[in-house]
């Protein structure tokens, strides 16, 4: 029988198909070039076909197979070992079609996130998931991670964006189930099993997503806010007073503001670094007059309030751009090493205590660490980079017992939105039952029996 090399090579031809050397020379993600695939084969299929005959391979012999989107993931979850095939959807790619009455674009699932968004505008509509890491990151990686991003307070994540997926499982069976409805209640919503799931279930080979009218209008603002009361109080009153338009609410705690803008090569900060909290706020409507000067009077009446002390009002699209540059800046921080990154979720009101305790539990063991806290506020959902201690793993197990450890009391997440992984795996049980983990153990099992897909993420 001839060896797993040859029998792929033979049923996708040379050009899909990597070994070796080819394999190693690439970069394993977004983690520097020092950072190389350690697997031996790579197989990148350009169609579904491709994929389904790739698994079935791969599934008769047993072979572990990781799958690779864009590389983007932060939680190790398209690690390969040398003994795995990857199977990257590199060259799975395009838009297939895109229905501006009903709102919806096909599309292969290694398009990137901003090539969907472009594809949206071209029909004057809008794909709202985005992220800063928009230029690499794969569609359909967003959907295996169930993506959220900077606009969820107003649009959901990624689960609430598709209406249709096409997977193929572990065995290579096609499942397409292309939705292009907001309604449909027949039978059971099968695209679940792959959303959120990190390629454990199946591989996402195409999707059908639902866009929603381009905004006519944007308005962003800077704006520094004197203290966690406050923060959350300006959040109730710029979702109610914007009228539903709020979209994006992003809040920088003053190490993570002050680390990013002067570390930027900007001329100046837009705001001074005096203050304990900063917040991007974003407003998306249909009226431009109308909506920049509601925003306007909005800031305004906050101000009035006390809610907000300071503020910058981006005038054109190029202030935007650099306002959310801050935000996005987050790939700066990883110039310090070691720096652990956290991405954890929890009920608003407990933020502030939570933060607090992790400072001074912190401090306590280092007296000389780092600590940079940012995060989609709206959304419950904090991002903790931590520089503390040596680059071991010794460090880093210490620090997530800190930042984990109070999370269960206040029915908080390890994973607010990067997913599980190989490096969170040992934390899922801290906020999930084990009737939950025992269930999906039982879909593993259901899917894929041999249990070679993403061996070793998620689960066990
Ligand atoms: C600068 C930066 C900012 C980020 N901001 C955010 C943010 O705001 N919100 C957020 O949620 N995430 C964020 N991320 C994390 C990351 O971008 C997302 O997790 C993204 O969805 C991963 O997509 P990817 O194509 O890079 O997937 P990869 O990194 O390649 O893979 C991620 C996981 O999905 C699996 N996978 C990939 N493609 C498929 C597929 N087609 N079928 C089945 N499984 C698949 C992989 O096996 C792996 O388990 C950020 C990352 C960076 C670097």
């Amino acid at each position: 029988m001839p060896d797993i090399l040859t029998r792929l090579q033979t049923a996708l031809g040379d050009a899909a198909v990597l070994s070796g050397a080819a394999v190693r020379a690439r970069s394993a993600g977004i983690w520097g070039p020092e950072h190389c695939l350690e697997a031996d084969i790579l197989v990148r299929p350009s169609d579904t076909d491709g994929v389904s005959r790739a698994l079935r391979i791969c599934h008769a012999a047993g072979q572990a197979v990781v799958v690779h989107g864009g590389l983007t993931g932060v939680v190790d979850g398209a690690h390969a070992g040398s003994g795995d095939v990857v199977l990257s959807l590199e060259r799975l790619t395009g838009i297939e079609d895109c229905d501006p009455l009903g709102a919806t674009l096909t599309v292969r699932a290694g398009t990137t996130l901003q090539q969907v968004q472009e594809a949206a505008e071209e029909h004057e509509l809008m794909f709202p998931l985005d992220l800063g890491a928009r230029g690499s990151a794969t569609i359909g990686g967003n959907a295996a991670t169930n993506a959220g991003g900077n606009r969820v307070i107003r649009y959901g994540m990624m689960r609430s964006l598709v209406l249709g997926l096409e997977a193929v499982l572990a065995d290579g069976t096609v499942l397409t189930s292309m939705n292009r409805m907001l309604k449909n209640n027949a039978g059971y919503d099968l695209k679940q099993l792959f959303i959120g799931t990190e390629g454990t279930l199946g591989v996402v080979t195409r999707l059908v997503l639902r866009l929603v009218p381009k905004p006519a209008s944007q308005d962003t603002a800077l704006v520094a806010v004197p203290d966690f009361a406050a923060l959350c109080r300006l959040l109730g009153h710029a979702g109610a007073a914007l009228g539903g338009t709020l979209s994006a609410y992003e809040v920088m705690w003053q190490d993570f503001y002050t680390f990013v803008v002067n570390g930027q090569s900007r001329a100046a900060p837009p705001l001074s670094g005096e203050y304990p909290y900063y917040v991007l706020i974003e407003s998306l409507g249909a009226d431009p007059a109308g909506d920049a000067e509601r925003f306007a009077a909005v800031m305004a009446e906050a101000m009035e309030q006390g809610l907000i002390v300071d503020a910058v009002i981006a005038k054109s699209r190029a202030e935007q751009n650099s306002l959310w540059s801050i935000r996005d800046d987050v790939v700066q921080l990883l110039a310090i090493k070691p720096m652990f990154l956290f991405d954890v979720s929890l009920p608003l009101t407990d933020v502030e205590t939570y933060i607090r305790g992790v400072r001074v539990r912190l401090a306590e063991a280092w007296p000389d660490h780092r600590l940079f806290v940012f995060g989609h506020l709206g959304d419950g959902n904090i991002h903790l980079a931590i520089a503390a201690g040596a680059a071991d793993g010794q460090a880093r197990t210490a620090v997530e017992a800190i930042v984990y450890g109070p999370l269960a009391a206040v029915g908080g997440s390890v994973s607010a939105e990067h997913g599980i992984g190989l490096e969170k795996k040992p934390y899922l049980a801290w906020c999930r039952s084990a009737t939950e983990i025992a269930m999906m153990r039982t879909l593993k099992q259901a899917l894929d029996p041999k249990g070679i897909l993403n061996p070793g993420k998620v689960l066990d």
